[in-house]
């Protein structure tokens, strides 16, 4: 196929660019590098099938080429980030997806639109189904992104009702590994960056807060098989191993082999308590599940970190 990536140079984009290449597709990708970084993408420089095209998608995007599948990942996506550009993660979400929904409609192609568990907001249901419709804040500090995200599924569901695009939806849950960005602000960086350091690791409020997280590569390929799917309504995809934010801090301390202080520092406004994914649907449609243990995610992602140090 041939397959656009939109945030091909971020986090999830690049592993995603990354799989898709190995096998065999063509893939165009897009980023306006406000997170994301050419350096995800060094390795792939020279591949006869991949192409970058540093691209704004909140204006208009023609390939000229056929093409069979659009993937929409570009979006802010840490809360530092996403809090210090809400008006960029607000047209992203809003123009952004309506312009890649767009070119997948007059092109006859696919269209996957990488959401969010923010759609769920601080949930009041748990675990989180699909069916759930969500705890959002709509004027809260976060709801540059929730609600960017939720009109995101709107759009999209709306293109596949009015014009039949072949959509999916997958309702994205903390997802971690090598290539995040050390100073988004997100937990697991910041943890292993302040291993790194020796310094201690800040646990926000009392570190009571639950969350679950995903290894990327687990993450990538829940992606590739929803894309083929016939599955118009969100999936989520997340490891559903739960735990709380100071039982994460024990599991670095334990990859970074010290007993590191922990410093409390103040809870983020609107800083979700519990989240946890229920993947029963994208196991009965996928047969999907997570397969890397949190300790060998966490491991690559410690190495990838100390190399980055070291350079
Ligand atoms: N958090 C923390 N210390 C940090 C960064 C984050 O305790 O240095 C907490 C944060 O308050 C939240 C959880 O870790 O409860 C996950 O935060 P992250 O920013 O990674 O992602 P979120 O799931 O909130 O989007």
């Amino acid at each position: 196929m041939q397959i656009i990536v939109s945030g091909a140079a971020g986090f999830i984009g690049s592993h995603l660019v990354e799989r898709l290449l190995a096998e065999g597709h063509s893939v165009i990708g897009l980023d306006n590098l406000i997170t994301g970084s050419t350096r995800n993408l060094v390795h792939l420089e020279g591949n006869p099938r991949f192409r970058f095209i540093v691209h704004d998608v909140t204006q208009p995007f023609e390939s000229g080429a056929e093409i069979d599948a659009v993937l929409h990942l570009a979006s802010l996506a840490s809360p530092k980030d996403y809090l210090a550009h809400p008006i960029e993660t607000l047209e992203v979400g809003s123009a952004g997806t309506r312009n890649m929904v767009e070119l997948a409609r007059r092109h006859g192609a696919r269209f996957l639109l990488a959401s969010t568990s923010e759609c769920y907001g601080d949930p009041l249901v748990h675990p989180q189904t699909e069916e759930y419709w969500g705890n959002v804040n709509p004027v809260g500090m976060r709801s540059c992104y929730d609600e960017s995200k939720r009109y995101a599924e709107a759009i999209t569901m709306a293109y596949h009702r009015v014009h039949g695009v072949r959509t999916n939806i997958v309702r994205i849950f903390n997802t971690y590994g090598p290539r995040m960005q050390l100073h988004d602000g997100r937990v697991v960086p910041a943890f292993i960056d302040q291993a790194l350091r020796g310094v201690p690791l800040t646990v926000y409020g009392d570190g009571s807060q639950t969350r679950s997280f995903c290894y990327v590569s687990d993450l990538v390929e829940g992606l590739c098989r929803l894309m083929l799917s016939d599955e118009r309504f969100p999936v989520n995809l997340g490891n559903p191993a739960e735990m709380t934010i100071l039982q994460f801090a024990q599991a670095v301390q334990k990859v970074a082999g010290s007993n590191l202080p922990i410093r409390h520092e103040v809870l983020p406004e609107d800083d979700p308590k519990r989240r946890r994914p229920d993947i029963t649907k994208a196991k009965r449609i996928l047969g999907w599940e997570p397969r890397v243990p949190l300790e060998e995610g966490l491991r690559k992602t410690w190495e990838y970190f100390r190399d980055l140090q070291s350079e």
